[in-house]
Protein backbone atom coordinates (compact mmCIF):
# COMPACT_ATOMS: atom_id res chain seq x y z
CA UNK A 1 0.00 0.00 0.00
CA UNK A 2 0.81 3.31 -0.83
CA UNK A 3 -0.29 6.55 1.08
CA UNK A 4 0.36 9.77 -0.69
CA UNK A 5 0.12 12.78 2.57
CA UNK A 6 -1.30 16.70 0.88
CA UNK A 7 1.34 18.75 0.01
CA UNK A 8 2.06 20.74 3.13
CA UNK A 9 0.56 18.48 5.24
CA UNK A 10 2.17 18.64 8.52
CA UNK A 11 4.56 15.81 9.88
CA UNK A 12 2.94 14.84 13.05
CA UNK A 13 0.06 13.90 10.78
CA UNK A 14 2.61 11.44 8.77
CA UNK A 15 4.01 9.95 12.31
CA UNK A 16 0.21 9.71 13.39
CA UNK A 17 -0.45 7.38 10.17
CA UNK A 18 3.06 5.58 10.68
CA UNK A 19 1.99 4.80 14.64
CA UNK A 20 -1.00 3.09 13.55
CA UNK A 21 0.54 1.32 10.76
CA UNK A 22 2.98 0.12 13.39
CA UNK A 23 0.15 -0.59 15.40
CA UNK A 24 -1.53 -3.03 12.88
CA UNK A 25 1.62 -4.62 12.73
CA UNK A 26 2.94 -3.82 9.71
CA UNK A 27 6.33 -2.18 8.53
CA UNK A 28 5.57 1.90 7.76
CA UNK A 29 8.42 3.53 5.41
CA UNK A 30 8.08 6.73 5.07
CA UNK A 31 10.08 8.74 1.86
CA UNK A 32 9.98 12.43 2.95
CA UNK A 33 9.93 14.56 -0.28
CA UNK A 34 10.63 18.44 -0.95
CA UNK A 35 6.90 18.89 -2.06
CA UNK A 36 5.11 16.10 -0.52
CA UNK A 37 5.43 12.95 2.23
CA UNK A 38 4.85 9.39 0.41
CA UNK A 39 4.52 5.62 3.13
CA UNK A 40 5.27 2.50 1.80
CA UNK A 41 3.48 0.04 3.61
CA UNK A 42 5.04 -3.24 3.12
CA UNK A 43 3.23 -6.38 4.77
CA UNK A 44 -0.24 -8.01 4.58
CA UNK A 45 -1.72 -4.48 4.03
CA UNK A 46 -5.75 -6.08 3.44
CA UNK A 47 -5.51 -5.86 7.66
CA UNK A 48 -6.42 -1.89 6.60
CA UNK A 49 -9.11 -0.48 5.77
CA UNK A 50 -8.21 1.83 3.02
CA UNK A 51 -11.36 4.25 3.75
CA UNK A 52 -10.43 4.69 7.05
CA UNK A 53 -6.65 5.73 6.20
CA UNK A 54 -8.08 7.99 3.56
CA UNK A 55 -10.19 10.08 6.22
CA UNK A 56 -7.06 10.66 8.21
CA UNK A 57 -5.93 14.45 8.42
CA UNK A 58 -3.15 15.39 6.04
CA UNK A 59 -3.91 12.09 3.12
CA UNK A 60 -4.32 12.67 -0.06
CA UNK A 61 -4.39 9.27 -1.48
CA UNK A 62 -4.19 5.75 -0.71
CA UNK A 63 -3.84 2.68 -3.15
CA UNK A 64 -3.24 -0.66 -2.95
CA UNK A 65 -0.44 -3.17 -4.15
CA UNK A 66 -2.27 -5.80 -3.06
CA UNK A 67 -6.13 -7.51 -4.21
CA UNK A 68 -8.29 -7.89 -1.24
CA UNK A 69 -8.89 -10.98 -1.70
CA UNK A 70 -6.36 -13.79 -0.37
CA UNK A 71 -7.69 -17.30 -1.16
CA UNK A 72 -9.47 -16.95 -4.65
CA UNK A 73 -6.46 -14.86 -6.19
CA UNK A 74 -3.92 -16.80 -8.69
CA UNK A 75 -0.97 -15.06 -6.64
CA UNK A 76 -2.18 -16.95 -4.07
CA UNK A 77 -2.71 -20.49 -5.57
CA UNK A 78 -0.69 -21.12 -8.82
CA UNK A 79 -2.27 -24.20 -9.96
CA UNK A 80 -5.46 -23.79 -11.54
CA UNK A 81 -8.71 -25.20 -9.29
CA UNK A 82 -10.66 -28.67 -10.73
CA UNK A 83 -13.51 -29.59 -9.03
CA UNK A 84 -14.38 -33.14 -9.14
CA UNK A 85 -17.94 -34.06 -9.04
CA UNK A 86 -18.64 -37.71 -9.12
CA UNK A 87 -17.87 -38.65 -12.79
CA UNK A 88 -16.88 -34.83 -13.95
CA UNK A 89 -13.91 -32.49 -13.52
CA UNK A 90 -14.92 -28.91 -13.75
CA UNK A 91 -11.93 -26.52 -14.37
CA UNK A 92 -10.10 -29.34 -16.49
CA UNK A 93 -9.99 -30.01 -20.17
CA UNK A 94 -13.58 -31.37 -20.33
CA UNK A 95 -16.35 -28.93 -20.65
CA UNK A 96 -19.10 -28.90 -17.89
CA UNK A 97 -22.06 -28.94 -20.00
CA UNK A 98 -24.84 -28.34 -17.59
CA UNK A 99 -28.60 -28.28 -18.72
CA UNK A 100 -31.83 -28.92 -17.67
CA UNK A 101 -35.43 -27.54 -17.05
CA UNK A 102 -35.53 -23.98 -14.85
CA UNK A 103 -37.57 -25.49 -12.50
CA UNK A 104 -38.39 -28.89 -11.55
CA UNK A 105 -42.29 -29.09 -12.22
CA UNK A 106 -42.87 -32.79 -12.65
CA UNK A 107 -41.09 -36.25 -12.43
CA UNK A 108 -42.24 -36.75 -16.28
CA UNK A 109 -40.83 -33.58 -17.62
CA UNK A 110 -37.71 -33.26 -15.60
CA UNK A 111 -37.11 -36.92 -16.85
CA UNK A 112 -38.21 -35.67 -20.16
CA UNK A 113 -35.30 -33.05 -19.69
CA UNK A 114 -32.70 -34.83 -18.80
CA UNK A 115 -33.06 -37.76 -21.23
CA UNK A 116 -32.86 -35.36 -24.32
CA UNK A 117 -29.70 -33.72 -22.45
CA UNK A 118 -27.85 -36.41 -21.66
CA UNK A 119 -28.01 -37.63 -24.95
CA UNK A 120 -27.23 -33.95 -26.51
CA UNK A 121 -23.44 -34.48 -24.55
CA UNK A 122 -24.41 -32.72 -21.01
CA UNK A 123 -22.83 -34.12 -18.16
CA UNK A 124 -24.73 -32.29 -15.00
CA UNK A 125 -28.56 -32.03 -14.19
CA UNK A 126 -29.69 -28.66 -13.98
CA UNK A 127 -33.26 -27.83 -12.30
CA UNK A 128 -34.65 -25.48 -9.58
CA UNK A 129 -36.54 -26.80 -6.69
CA UNK A 130 -36.22 -23.93 -4.64
CA UNK A 131 -36.82 -20.77 -6.90
CA UNK A 132 -35.84 -16.90 -6.23
CA UNK A 133 -38.92 -15.61 -8.07
CA UNK A 134 -39.22 -11.93 -8.94
CA UNK A 135 -42.76 -11.95 -7.51
CA UNK A 136 -43.84 -13.58 -4.99
CA UNK A 137 -47.05 -14.87 -7.10
CA UNK A 138 -44.90 -16.68 -9.00
CA UNK A 139 -44.12 -20.55 -8.87
CA UNK A 140 -41.94 -21.04 -6.25
CA UNK A 141 -40.68 -24.43 -6.93
CA UNK A 142 -41.61 -28.09 -5.46
CA UNK A 143 -39.11 -27.36 -2.64
CA UNK A 144 -37.85 -30.70 -0.95
CA UNK A 145 -40.45 -33.04 -3.30
CA UNK A 146 -38.37 -31.14 -6.25
CA UNK A 147 -35.04 -31.95 -4.79
CA UNK A 148 -36.47 -35.58 -4.51
CA UNK A 149 -37.14 -35.72 -8.50
CA UNK A 150 -33.87 -34.27 -9.51
CA UNK A 151 -31.68 -36.77 -7.22
CA UNK A 152 -33.91 -39.60 -8.91
CA UNK A 153 -33.36 -38.78 -12.57
CA UNK A 154 -29.89 -37.32 -11.75
CA UNK A 155 -29.24 -41.06 -10.57
CA UNK A 156 -31.41 -42.63 -13.56
CA UNK A 157 -28.75 -40.96 -15.88
CA UNK A 158 -25.84 -41.19 -14.14
CA UNK A 159 -25.72 -37.27 -14.50
CA UNK A 160 -24.20 -35.16 -10.93
CA UNK A 161 -26.95 -32.40 -9.61
CA UNK A 162 -27.03 -28.95 -9.44
CA UNK A 163 -29.82 -26.95 -7.50
CA UNK A 164 -30.24 -23.43 -6.24
CA UNK A 165 -30.50 -23.48 -2.33
CA UNK A 166 -31.94 -19.77 -1.46
CA UNK A 167 -31.52 -19.72 2.67
CA UNK A 168 -28.83 -20.32 4.76
CA UNK A 169 -31.20 -22.50 7.00
CA UNK A 170 -32.20 -25.06 3.82
CA UNK A 171 -28.06 -25.78 2.93
CA UNK A 172 -28.05 -28.86 5.47
CA UNK A 173 -31.47 -30.27 3.26
CA UNK A 174 -30.33 -29.61 -0.32
CA UNK A 175 -26.58 -30.57 0.58
CA UNK A 176 -28.77 -33.87 1.35
CA UNK A 177 -29.87 -33.98 -2.47
CA UNK A 178 -27.56 -32.40 -4.55
CA UNK A 179 -23.99 -32.28 -5.94
CA UNK A 180 -23.19 -28.83 -6.50
CA UNK A 181 -25.06 -26.08 -4.78
CA UNK A 182 -26.15 -23.10 -7.02
CA UNK A 183 -26.19 -19.35 -4.58
CA UNK A 184 -28.12 -17.12 -7.68
CA UNK A 185 -27.35 -13.58 -8.69
CA UNK A 186 -29.94 -12.28 -6.03
CA UNK A 187 -27.77 -13.99 -2.87
CA UNK A 188 -24.79 -13.31 -4.15
CA UNK A 189 -24.20 -11.02 -1.28
CA UNK A 190 -26.27 -12.56 1.14
CA UNK A 191 -23.00 -13.06 3.88
CA UNK A 192 -24.89 -15.78 5.78
CA UNK A 193 -25.56 -17.87 2.99
CA UNK A 194 -21.65 -17.91 1.02
CA UNK A 195 -20.72 -18.40 5.08
CA UNK A 196 -23.41 -21.59 5.04
CA UNK A 197 -22.27 -22.70 2.00
CA UNK A 198 -18.80 -22.34 2.87
CA UNK A 199 -19.27 -24.67 5.83
CA UNK A 200 -21.08 -27.76 3.14
CA UNK A 201 -19.01 -30.25 2.42
CA UNK A 202 -20.14 -30.35 -1.07
CA UNK A 203 -18.68 -27.59 -4.20
CA UNK A 204 -20.97 -24.42 -4.66
CA UNK A 205 -21.66 -22.38 -8.03
CA UNK A 206 -21.76 -18.99 -7.28
CA UNK A 207 -23.75 -16.54 -9.77
CA UNK A 208 -22.42 -13.27 -10.16
CA UNK A 209 -24.85 -10.68 -8.38
CA UNK A 210 -26.69 -8.68 -11.13
CA UNK A 211 -25.04 -5.72 -10.04
CA UNK A 212 -21.84 -6.39 -8.79
CA UNK A 213 -18.15 -5.53 -10.04
CA UNK A 214 -15.83 -8.58 -10.45
CA UNK A 215 -13.96 -7.54 -7.11
CA UNK A 216 -17.74 -8.12 -4.92
CA UNK A 217 -18.52 -10.73 -7.07
CA UNK A 218 -14.47 -12.34 -5.81
CA UNK A 219 -14.84 -11.39 -2.68
CA UNK A 220 -18.27 -13.37 -2.15
CA UNK A 221 -16.48 -16.13 -2.99
CA UNK A 222 -14.04 -15.17 -0.87
CA UNK A 223 -16.45 -15.50 1.96
CA UNK A 224 -17.20 -19.31 0.87
CA UNK A 225 -13.44 -20.25 0.51
CA UNK A 226 -12.73 -18.86 4.41
CA UNK A 227 -14.84 -21.28 5.86
CA UNK A 228 -12.80 -23.90 4.21
CA UNK A 229 -14.64 -25.07 1.67
CA UNK A 230 -12.37 -24.99 -1.50
CA UNK A 231 -14.72 -25.90 -4.19
CA UNK A 232 -16.29 -22.50 -6.00
CA UNK A 233 -17.44 -22.48 -9.47
CA UNK A 234 -17.93 -18.61 -10.76
CA UNK A 235 -20.41 -18.46 -12.89
CA UNK A 236 -21.40 -15.06 -15.34
CA UNK A 237 -24.52 -14.66 -15.35
CA UNK A 238 -24.75 -11.13 -16.73
CA UNK A 239 -25.13 -7.85 -15.78
CA UNK A 240 -28.13 -5.17 -15.36
CA UNK A 241 -27.20 -2.34 -17.85
CA UNK A 242 -29.26 0.57 -19.55
CA UNK A 243 -30.11 -1.94 -22.36
CA UNK A 244 -33.31 -3.76 -22.86
CA UNK A 245 -32.82 -5.57 -25.51
CA UNK A 246 -31.85 -8.87 -23.78
CA UNK A 247 -32.10 -9.61 -20.23
CA UNK A 248 -29.08 -9.02 -19.17
CA UNK A 249 -25.63 -7.81 -20.56
CA UNK A 250 -23.56 -10.95 -20.69
CA UNK A 251 -19.63 -9.98 -19.41
CA UNK A 252 -17.90 -12.27 -21.99
CA UNK A 253 -14.43 -10.70 -20.73
CA UNK A 254 -15.47 -12.05 -17.37
CA UNK A 255 -13.97 -15.01 -18.44
CA UNK A 256 -10.48 -14.11 -19.00
CA UNK A 257 -10.33 -11.90 -16.35
CA UNK A 258 -11.72 -14.55 -13.43
CA UNK A 259 -9.18 -16.50 -14.96
CA UNK A 260 -6.39 -13.85 -14.75
CA UNK A 261 -7.47 -12.76 -11.27
CA UNK A 262 -8.22 -16.33 -9.64
CA UNK A 263 -7.46 -19.69 -10.11
CA UNK A 264 -11.36 -21.00 -9.57
CA UNK A 265 -13.01 -22.69 -12.66
CA UNK A 266 -15.78 -20.15 -14.66
CA UNK A 267 -18.86 -21.22 -16.01
CA UNK A 268 -21.50 -19.56 -18.24
CA UNK A 269 -25.62 -18.99 -17.93
CA UNK A 270 -26.09 -17.90 -21.69
CA UNK A 271 -29.83 -18.81 -20.43
CA UNK A 272 -30.50 -16.06 -17.77
CA UNK A 273 -27.33 -13.79 -19.48
CA UNK A 274 -29.32 -12.91 -22.54
CA UNK A 275 -33.17 -13.89 -22.06
CA UNK A 276 -33.20 -14.88 -25.75
CA UNK A 277 -33.14 -18.57 -27.09
CA UNK A 278 -32.08 -17.18 -30.58
CA UNK A 279 -28.73 -15.26 -28.82
CA UNK A 280 -28.03 -18.31 -26.71
CA UNK A 281 -25.94 -19.77 -29.71
CA UNK A 282 -23.64 -17.48 -30.31
CA UNK A 283 -22.94 -16.49 -26.64
CA UNK A 284 -22.34 -20.41 -25.93
CA UNK A 285 -19.66 -20.70 -28.52
CA UNK A 286 -18.44 -16.95 -27.84
CA UNK A 287 -17.80 -18.04 -23.86
CA UNK A 288 -16.27 -21.49 -24.35
CA UNK A 289 -13.51 -19.68 -27.50
CA UNK A 290 -13.02 -16.93 -24.12
CA UNK A 291 -11.82 -19.68 -21.95
CA UNK A 292 -14.87 -20.94 -20.04
CA UNK A 293 -15.05 -24.01 -18.27
CA UNK A 294 -18.70 -24.90 -18.93
CA UNK A 295 -22.09 -23.60 -19.73
CA UNK A 296 -25.21 -23.74 -18.11
CA UNK A 297 -27.86 -23.93 -20.38
CA UNK A 298 -32.11 -23.74 -19.87
CA UNK A 299 -33.79 -27.26 -21.86
CA UNK A 300 -37.26 -26.95 -21.43
CA UNK A 301 -39.13 -29.78 -23.86
CA UNK A 302 -42.26 -27.62 -23.94
CA UNK A 303 -41.34 -24.11 -23.24
CA UNK A 304 -44.97 -22.82 -24.16
CA UNK A 305 -46.07 -23.75 -20.92
CA UNK A 306 -43.32 -23.96 -17.91
CA UNK A 307 -43.80 -22.69 -14.77
CA UNK A 308 -40.49 -20.72 -14.61
CA UNK A 309 -38.34 -18.75 -17.58
CA UNK A 310 -40.45 -20.62 -20.75
CA UNK A 311 -39.20 -17.34 -22.60
CA UNK A 312 -35.82 -18.49 -22.63
CA UNK A 313 -35.62 -21.93 -22.76
CA UNK A 314 -34.07 -24.11 -25.10
CA UNK A 315 -35.99 -26.91 -27.15
CA UNK A 316 -33.86 -30.03 -26.78
CA UNK A 317 -33.27 -30.26 -30.77
CA UNK A 318 -31.90 -26.52 -30.44
CA UNK A 319 -29.79 -27.35 -27.28
CA UNK A 320 -28.67 -30.29 -29.66
CA UNK A 321 -27.26 -27.94 -32.17
CA UNK A 322 -25.51 -25.78 -29.29
CA UNK A 323 -23.73 -29.11 -28.87
CA UNK A 324 -22.76 -29.77 -32.29
CA UNK A 325 -21.33 -26.10 -32.84
CA UNK A 326 -19.33 -25.94 -29.73
CA UNK A 327 -17.32 -29.63 -30.22
CA UNK A 328 -14.92 -27.43 -32.92
CA UNK A 329 -14.76 -24.69 -30.34
CA UNK A 330 -13.59 -26.50 -28.04
CA UNK A 331 -11.30 -28.36 -30.06
CA UNK A 332 -9.35 -24.58 -31.18
CA UNK A 333 -9.11 -23.78 -27.45
CA UNK A 334 -7.47 -27.25 -26.58
CA UNK A 335 -10.59 -28.85 -24.62
CA UNK A 336 -13.45 -31.41 -25.34
CA UNK A 337 -17.14 -32.02 -24.59
CA UNK A 338 -18.13 -34.86 -22.55
CA UNK A 339 -20.13 -37.29 -23.20
CA UNK A 340 -20.02 -36.22 -26.37
CA UNK A 341 -20.08 -38.75 -29.84
CA UNK A 342 -19.64 -35.73 -31.77
CA UNK A 343 -15.98 -36.24 -32.92
CA UNK A 344 -14.26 -33.09 -34.51
CA UNK A 345 -10.54 -32.70 -35.82
CA UNK A 346 -9.56 -29.67 -36.87
CA UNK A 347 -7.39 -30.09 -39.79
CA UNK A 348 -4.86 -27.79 -40.86
CA UNK A 349 -4.85 -26.10 -44.23
CA UNK A 350 -1.51 -25.53 -45.66
CA UNK A 351 -1.66 -22.36 -48.48
CA UNK A 352 0.98 -23.57 -50.39
C1 LIG B 1 -31.31 -20.07 -12.21
O1 LIG B 1 -30.25 -20.45 -12.70
O2 LIG B 1 -32.30 -20.79 -12.10
C2 LIG B 1 -31.42 -18.68 -11.73
C3 LIG B 1 -32.46 -18.27 -10.99
O3 LIG B 1 -30.41 -17.89 -12.12
P1 LIG B 1 -29.96 -16.42 -11.65
O4 LIG B 1 -29.70 -16.51 -10.17
O5 LIG B 1 -28.73 -16.18 -12.46
O6 LIG B 1 -31.09 -15.50 -12.01
MN1 LIG C 1 -34.26 -19.56 -14.87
Amino acid sequence: MIIVMKRGAHRSQADHIIEKITEAGLKPVPLYGTERTVIAVIGDERTLDINHLKAFPGVSDVMAILQPYKLASSDTKKERTIIKVKNVEIGGNTIAMMAGPCAVETIEQTDASAAKVKAAGANILRGGAFKPRTSPYGFQGLGEEGLKILREIGDKYEMPIITEVLDPRDVPLVEKYADILQIGTRNMQNFRLLEAAGKSKIPVMLKRGMSATIKEWILAAEYILQEGNQNVILCERGIRTFEDSTRNTIAIDAVPLIKELTHLPVIVDPSHGTGRPSLIPAMSRAAIAAGADGLIIDVHCDPENALCDGAQALLPDQFNEVMEALAPIAVAVNKRLANSEIKCELKCVQNN
